[in-house]
């Protein structure tokens, strides 16, 4: 049976920190789900189709790849689409504290759902997307931080 994971997260927008993870992790399983986390509460600076299509651009060429959106408990979601694992990315000790909470959980909620991390690579252990959002705001340069796709 194919191993299929699901990558959530807000992808506001995409930056290289996730692409890298994306495909470290396809070394890995079979299929990969982005799942873009819809929050009615927190409006993202950028709106769910833009950000969607951007990540579809960026993995066009790569077909176990696919893209979708949520509302709701990842864990719910991750039965919906019949995935055992979930991706995240650890970039530092702040990352692993909260992470943690929500791994348990979702173990919990989700009947045995392992998530599955990777640390972040050195070069891009930086990198956030609420970082990007700053650069872009404040009027910087933000093309070293996004993929070429990503038109801000
Ligand atoms: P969320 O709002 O759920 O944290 P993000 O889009 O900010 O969503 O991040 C999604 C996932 O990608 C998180 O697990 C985060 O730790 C990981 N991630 C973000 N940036 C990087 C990076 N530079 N290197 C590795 N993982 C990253």
């Amino acid at each position: 049976m194919a191993r299929k994971i699901v990558f959530p997260g807000s992808f506001d927008p995409i930056t290289v920190g996730h692409v890298d993870l994306v495909n470290r992790a396809l070394e890995i399983f079979d299929e990969l789900v982005i799942a873009v986390g819809e929050n009615s509460q927190k409006k993202g600076l950028y709106d769910l189709e833009t950000r969607m299509d951007w990540l579809r651009d960026v993995f066009s060429d790569e077909p176990r790849v696919s893209v979708d959106s949520f509302e709701g408990l990842t864990a719910h979601y991750c039965e919906k689409v019949g995935a055992k694992f979930l991706l995240r990315g650890l970039r530092n000790a702040s990352d692993f504290d909260y992470e943690k909470t929500i791994s348990q959980l979702n173990h919990i909620v989700g009947h045995g759902l392992e998530t599955v991390f990777l640390i972040s690579a050195p070069e891009y252990s930086h990198i956030s997307s609420t970082i990007v959002r700053e650069i872009i705001k404040g009027g910087g340069d933000s093309s070293k931080f996004i993929p070429p796709q990503v038109k801000v």
